[in-house]
């Protein structure tokens, strides 16, 4: 096995590791009470499920939980959306949610330092059935934030 290979596999098994930890102990797990926005959404194709609950003030996402059920990508995935999003603007998740997009095409336009843990998710891109599974969560989120009509 050549050195790039040799390389290449212990980045693979780091990116897993970062997958499987969150998808043990997802962050911001649960449901807020009285959210100001709520949405539930699925993925038939792998049976993933996902709830999201958020509070919206004046165009900042104060709070944001998730209540993900499925495979280990779609809920790690909804684990990192929390961090990700958790305390910025609408404005900024959608950018957000633009660039997790991009990443599931290859096309990414922002550095490995940006991502964080949100690296991990991009060798997903290579698995096409998957997609779905790491789009889900933020694709219930994009529907949340075009529903919530207050706190703009
Ligand atoms: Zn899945």
């Amino acid at each position: 096995m050549s050195r790039a290979n040799d390389e290449a596999n212990q980045l693979d098994q780091l990116y897993k590791e970062i997958i499987l930890e969150h998808y043990k102990s997802p962050h911001n797990k649960g449901t807020i009470n009285n959210p100001d926005a709520s949405v539930w959404d699925n993925n038939p194709l792998c049976g993933d499920e996902i709830t999201i609950t958020a509070k919206i003030n004046k165009g900042v996402i104060s709070d944001v939980r998730v209540d993900p059920k499925g495979c280990s990508i779609s809920v790690a995935s909804a684990s990192m959306l929390t961090d990700t999003v958790k305390g910025q603007t609408v404005v900024e998740a959608k950018k957000w949610i633009k660039i997790i997009k991009d990443m599931m095409h290859s096309d990414l336009q922002v550095s490995d330092d940006e991502l964080g843990d949100l690296e991990s998710l991009k060798g997903v891109a290579n698995f096409p059935v998957r997609i779905k599974c790491a789009l889900l969560s933020w694709m219930t989120l994009l529907k949340l934030l075009e529903n919530h009509k207050g706190g703009q």
